[in-house]
């Protein structure tokens, strides 16, 4: 299992740099486990100048969807060193109006520039209460590439009534969608490929549901918002997965 911290603005730099010296002041419950950081992108050097963890991946929480040029404010994937980048966060869509067009660009930087590409994808409260949940994310599955080359791709499921609501689906349903998600990479891609390609849930998950919702067999790892952010509760959930 993997745990993927998506600390949006929550943490500054200074308070991103405390965090990570409190994971190297207690490595030995670190070291071993698959953990991904997404620090604002203000504070990735600062991660990344003070962490040395071995299986520690450290990205950027969106990327411009233009390589370089004259784009004020913008940034690059290729501006920093980055193993990781989110595309299609539901925030990135619902506040920033990003449309599949825009994502399906990051996307495509993502997977030429850095080793791991989340792609988030997930329904909003109004398109599951009009049963359009498969419709929707079938249209945000359309954006990948055919030839899928470059970095890993891994598919996070976010269902958007989920993200920060508390709100959790049960297991099943979170299964039938990752069997929906298999069943469309199973049929754009090799067996070998779709291998390679793993599935996240994000949504609420805190160190009191994450015991429960690693029971999902498809399920590869999970990328989590504000429970990430506090050190205890990192903590209780990377020694739960
Ligand atoms: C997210 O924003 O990707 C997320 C899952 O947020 P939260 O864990 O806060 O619901």
């Amino acid at each position: 299992m993997i745990l993927a911290a998506n600390w949006k603005m929550y943490l500054n730099e200074n308070d991103s740099k405390e965090f990570i010296k409190k994971m190297h002041l207690e490595s030995d419950i670190f070291e071993e486990k698959n953990i991904m950081i997404f620090p604002s992108h203000s504070s990735i050097r600062t991660v990344k100048n003070n962490s040395n963890l071995p299986n520690m991946i450290i990205g950027m929480q969106d990327c411009s969807e233009i390589l370089d040029g004259a784009f004020t404010g913008e940034n690059s994937i290729s501006s920093i060193n980055i193993d990781a980048c989110i595309v299609g966060h539901s925030e990135r869509r619902n506040n920033f109006n990003e449309s599949n067009e825009t994502i399906e660009k990051k996307l495509n930087n993502s997977l030429k520039c850095v080793k791991n590409t989340i792609l988030c994808i997930g329904e909003k409260k109004e398109e599951k209460e009009r049963n359009e949940t498969y419709h929707v994310i079938e249209e945000q599955l359309s954006i990948l590439p055919k030839d899928l080359q470059g970095s890993r791709l891994i598919i996070a499921y976010e269902p958007v009534w989920s993200i920060g609501t508390g709100l959790v689906p049960t297991n099943e349903y979170i299964s039938d969608i990752l069997s929906f998600v298999k069943k469309y990479l199973k049929e754009l891609y090799s067996s070998e490929i779709c291998e390679d390609i793993l599935l996240f849930y994000g949504g609420s998950v805190d160190e009191e549901n994450i015991k429960k919702l690693s029971e999902i067999s498809l399920l590869n790892g999970f990328l989590v918002g504000s429970a990430s952010c506090k050190f205890e509760k990192f903590k209780k959930m990377i020694k739960a997965i």
